[in-house]
C-alpha cells in the first residue's frame, strides 16, 4: 500500500473485488501476478523483478567444496594486433582436433576444448579457450562485471616486443589480478634474429614479474606456426588451473553464457552457449534475455553432437525461438517461469525503449538543423522562434574506460539515453586514467566523467570539485546506466 501510495483498506477492498476472497489481510503474501494486477489497478505500470525464478544469485557454501567436481578453466588470449592470437589458437584447435575425434570438422563456434595430456592432468581433462578475445560480448560480459575468464594469455610477439595492445592487456591484467591467472607467450620464436631477453626485460620494466626473474608469471616460449612449445603452454596453463582449484557443481539449474549467435538455414536461430555451472542436456528449458529455448540439438566445436554440456564446455544449441545476443546471461528454468521472465522482460524492454525514444530525438534535431539553415537563408524573422524552441536539454558525457573495447560497450551503453526533452550526448571517449584535460573538457562543455575501472587521483578528484564538474565512477555498467539515468531526469523541466 505504501509503494502504490495508497490506504491499506483501499488496497484491501480492491483485492477483495479482484476475487481474492478472504486473503486480504495485511500479512497476506501476494503471488506476482496479484501483485501485477493490483498494481495496474491502481494505475502503476509495474516490472516484475524476475531473477528469483532462476536462481542467478551465487549459491550458498558448500558444506564439503571438494565433493564438487573440478570444471575446465577457461582461458582467453589477447596480445596486440598480428602478434599470432588466429594463428596460435588455430594451431591449439587442430592439434587437439588430430589427438581426439578423428574426421571431425572443426567450426568456428566461439570456444573450443584442448585434452591436458594424462601425466600433468591432476584430475583436470581439458582447457576451454576462448577464441574470439576481441569480441564484442568480451566486452560486453566483462563491462558487466562477469568475467568469465580465469586465465589470460598475454601473447607477445618476440620479434615486435610491447606495442600499444599489449600495454590495454598489461593495464587489464593489473586490474583483474586478483581473479584471473596470468601467462605471458613469447610468440614467433621461430623468426631468425629475435631477442626473447630483451622481450621480457621490456615486459618487466612494464611491472609483469616473470618467473624467470624472480617474480610469478609464467612465460613460454612459443611459435603458433610451428606448435614449438604448445604442449608447455598447454602444462602451464594447467598448473595454474590446479592452483585456482576451479570446481563447479554438475546437478542444479544451468547458468551459462551467450558467445555467439547466428541464424542457421535449417535449425533456425543457433548460438554457442559456454556452461559456468549444472549440466545442459536436450530438453532443457533456458533463458537468455528475451530469448528462450528448449534445447533440440547441442554440438561441440568438432561438429560433434553432445547430450549432455557440462561446465567448461561451449556448445552450439538449436531450439531458440527467437536469435538471443553475444554476451548475455543463459539461465534454466521451468517452461511457465520462463514464458512469464519473457512477458516481463519484454514489457521493460519496451518501457526502456519508449524512455529513449531514439526517433523522438533525430525528428527534433532535425527541426534544429532545418531552423539553422533557414537562418543561413537570412530569414531573420526566424531567429525568434528558434531561441525559444532549443531542442532536448542535453547531458555531455566525457568518458574513460581501461581498454579500448570497454570503452566502445560504455559509450554504447550511455549513448542517447534520455528522451526528447532531455538526451545523454558523448562528447569524447578514450582509454586511461582520468586527466586534467577530461575534466577541462568536461567543465567547458558542462558534463561530467564517467570513469568505467579507470582510476581518479585524490588530485584529479580535487581538482573535478575545484571546477565543479562531477566524476561518476564504477566498474560495473549498469550501475553507471541508473546513475546517468538518474541525471538524465534531473534535466527534465518540472511540469506543474
Ligand atoms: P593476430 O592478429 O594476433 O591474430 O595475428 P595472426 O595470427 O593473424 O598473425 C599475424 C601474422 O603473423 C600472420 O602473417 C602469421 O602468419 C604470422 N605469425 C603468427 N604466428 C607466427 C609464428 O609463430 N611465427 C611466424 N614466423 N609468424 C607467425
Amino acid at each position: 500500500a505504501q509503494l502504490l501510495d495508497v490506504r491499506l483498506v483501499q488496497l484491501q477492498r480492491k483485492m477483495e473485488q479482484s476475487g481474492m476472497g478472504e486473503e486480504t489481510s495485511y500479512d497476506h503474501v501476494l503471488t506476482s501476478d496479484y501483485a501485477v494486477l493490483l498494481a495496474e489497478e491502481f494505475g502503476k505500470n509495474p516490472i516484475v523483478n524476475d531473477d528469483m525464478a532462476f536462481n542467478i544469485y551465487p549459491s550458498p557454501p558448500h558444506p564439503n567444496p571438494t565433493s564438487i567436481p573440478l570444471r575446465p578453466p577457461v582461458v582467453t588470449i589477447m596480445g596486440h594486433v598480428d602478434h599470432g592470437k588466429t594463428t596460435l589458437l588455430d594451431t591449439l584447435r587442430s592439434t587437439s582436433v588430430a589427438k581426439g575425434e578423428a574426421g571431425g570438422i572443426t567450426q568456428h563456434i566461439g570456444a573450443f576444448s584442448v585434452p591436458v595430456p594424462s601425466e600433468d592432468s591432476n584430475g583436470l581433462k581439458t582447457i576451454t579457450f576462448l577464441d574470439t578475445p576481441g569480441h564484442a560480448a568480451f566486452s560486453a560480459m566483462r563491462a558487466r562485471g562477469a568475467g568469465v575468464t580465469d586465465i589470460i594469455v598475454l601473447v607477445v610477439a618476440a620479434d615486435d616486443g610491447i606495442m600499444p595492445q599489449t600495454r590495454e592487456v598489461i593495464n587489464l591484467i593489473k586490474k583483474e589480478q586478483d581473479k584471473v591467472g596470468v601467462v605471458v607467450a613469447i610468440n614467433k620464436v621461430d623468426k631468425p634474429g629475435i631477442d626473447i631477453e630483451a622481450v621480457q626485460k621490456s615486459l618487466l620494466a612494464e611491472d609483469i614479474q616473470l618467473e624467470q626473474y624472480g617474480g610469478e608469471v609464467p612465460a613460454v616460449f612459443v611459435s603458433g606456426k610451428t606448435g614449438h612449445g604448445l604442449p608447455r603452454l598447454v602444462e602451464t596453463l594447467s598448473a595454474i588451473a590446479e592452483m585456482q582449484d576451479l570446481r563447479a557443481e554438475h546437478d542444479g539449474p544451468v547458468h551459462g553464457y551467450i558467445l555467439e549467435s547466428n541464424m542457421h538455414k535449417g535449425l533456425g536461430p543457433v548460438a554457442t552457449v559456454l556452461v559456468l555451472r549444472g549440466s545442459l542436456k536436450v530438453a532443457t528449458h533456458i533463458i537468455s534475455g528475451v530469448s528462450h529455448a528448449r534445447v533440440r540439438v547441442m554440438n561441440d566445436s568438432n561438429g560433434t553432437p553432445v547430450k549432455i554440456a557440462t561446465p567448461g564446455m561451449a556448445v552450439t544449441v538449436s531450439g531458440w525461438k527467437t536469435l538471443p545476443s553475444a554476451g548475455d546471461d543463459v539461465l534454466q528454468g521451468s517452461e511457465p517461469d520462463i514464458k512469464k521472465a519473457i512477458a516481463n522482460r519484454q514489457r521493460k524492454a519496451e518501457i526502456e525503449a519508449s524512455l529513449s525514444d531514439v526517433e523522438a530525438i533525430n525528428s527534433s534535431r532535425r527541426q534544429e538543423r532545418e531552423k539553422r539553415e533557414l537562418e543561413a537563408q537570412g530569414k531573420d524573422a526566424e531567429r525568434v522562434e528558434e531561441e525559444v524552441q532549443e531542442g532536448p536539454k542535453e547531458l555531455r558525457l566525457v568518458i574513460k574506460a581501461d581498454v579500448s573495447g570497454s570503452a566502445e560497450a560504455v559509450v554504447g551503453a550511455l549513448q542517447g539515453i534520455g528522451n526528447d526533452l532531455a538526451v545523454t550526448k558523448v562528447i569524447s571517449s578514450g582509454v586511461g586514467d582520468i586527466t586534467e584535460g577530461d575534466v577541462t573538457l568536461a567543465q567547458a562543455a558542462g558534463g561530467m566523467v564517467v570513469a568505467f575501472n579507470v582510476n581518479a587521483s585524490k588530485q584529479m578528484q580535487s581538482t573535478a570539485a575545484q571546477k565543479n564538474v562531477t566524476i561518476l565512477s564504477s566498474g560495473i555498467i549498469y550501475k553507471l546506466m541508473d546513475n546517468v539515468k538518474e541525471q538524465v531526469i534531473k534535466l527534465l523541466p518540472v511540469i506543474i
